[in-house]
């Protein structure tokens, strides 16, 4: 595996690749990499002839200072899994590369109204975090396709829309879930729950699943509501949100509709948690 630190050598090899008629994917990450991460690796293998990554612990899309310092971080390990996996760059800048003295923040309001919903509304200013380094890893790498994980539903939409405006040469692709046995989604912050903690976490899909088998004109409202009650009772858990919405523009239902997703955010302990599932 080739790894880069900087942009200019970075872009000659790359450049060099697209001169061969070679199809680049990419997947952007944050790093203490899982399975989660390395199936949109295989995702991207499968479509592409060659596949760069990116870790960046992005610190403009956390809204909370002590949440980026405890991001887990572990590039030791993620190296020998992207060797593994057989990715064929790691792009691994440092703050100073990426940001660099012409620094300026984009703004997500532009990329439609469910910007401010859901993750929008929780986490103030993380999507203007997210499109402004996504954007520069676009122009930086370049790609053919892009792999994103439906675990970030809401991230998945904004993506589009940037791509729709910005980058119509991009083909988006969005991966599946990839889950643990009891069904939690993988996640980097699994790693920093405690041993009840994660025993708790599981309750986030029971509560989706308990909607999704509920999922019909008569018994839809009163799911919900009960799903809420699963997380409400366990101590280890704090409800942020957990709506029923359009899967195209995240308002929520007010008539049942069989096209929907159920979308959650919850504390578990002091890690916060995310997860969805599409009902139809
Ligand atoms: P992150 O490192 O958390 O920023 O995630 C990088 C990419 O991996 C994003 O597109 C995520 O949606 C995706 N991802 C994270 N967890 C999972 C998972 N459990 N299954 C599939 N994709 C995932």
């Amino acid at each position: 595996m080739n790894l880069y630190q900087d942009i200019k050598p970075l872009q000659s090899h790359l450049q060099a690749k697209r001169r061969q008629n070679l199809r680049i994917g990419f997947v952007p990450t944050m790093g203490a990499l899982h399975a989660g991460h390395l199936s949109l690796i295989d995702a991207a293998k499968e479509k592409c002839d060659i596949v760069a990554c990116s870790i960046f612990v992005n610190p403009t899309q956390f809204n909370n200072l002590l949440d980026l310092e405890l991001y887990p971080r572990n590039i030791e390990n993620d190296i020998r899994l992207l060797v593994q996996s057989g990715c064929y760059i790691l792009f691994h800048p440092t703050i100073e590369e990426m940001y660099g003295s012409d620094f300026h923040k984009d703004s997500a309001a532009v990329y439609g109204p469910y910007i401010n919903l859901l993750e929008g509304a929780h986490r103030p200013g993380h999507f203007d975090g997210v499109i402004t380094i996504v954007k520069r890893l676009f122009e930086i790498i370049e790609p053919d396709e892009v792999f994103f994980g439906q675990k970030d539903y809401q991230q998945c939409l904004v993506i589009k829309t940037l791509l729709e405006r910005n980058f119509t040469n991009i083909v988006f692709n969005r991966c599946a879930i990839k889950r643990e046995t009891d069904g939690l989604a993988m996640s980097s912050r699994n790693v920093k729950l405690n041993k009840e903690e994660r025993i708790a976490a599981s309750l986030l899909i029971q509560a989706l699943n308990h909607i999704k088998a509920n999922w019909n004109a008569e018994t839809w409202e009163t799911s919900i509501a009960e799903a809420k009650k699963m997380i409400a009772h366990n101590k280890h858990l704090q409800l942020e949100y957990l709506c029923v919405t359009d899967p195209d523009n995240l308002t929520e239902l007010s008539a049942f509709n069989m096209n929907a997703i159920a979308l959650i955010a919850a504390y578990c302990g002091q890690t916060r948690l995310i997860d969805n599932l599409l009902l139809n």
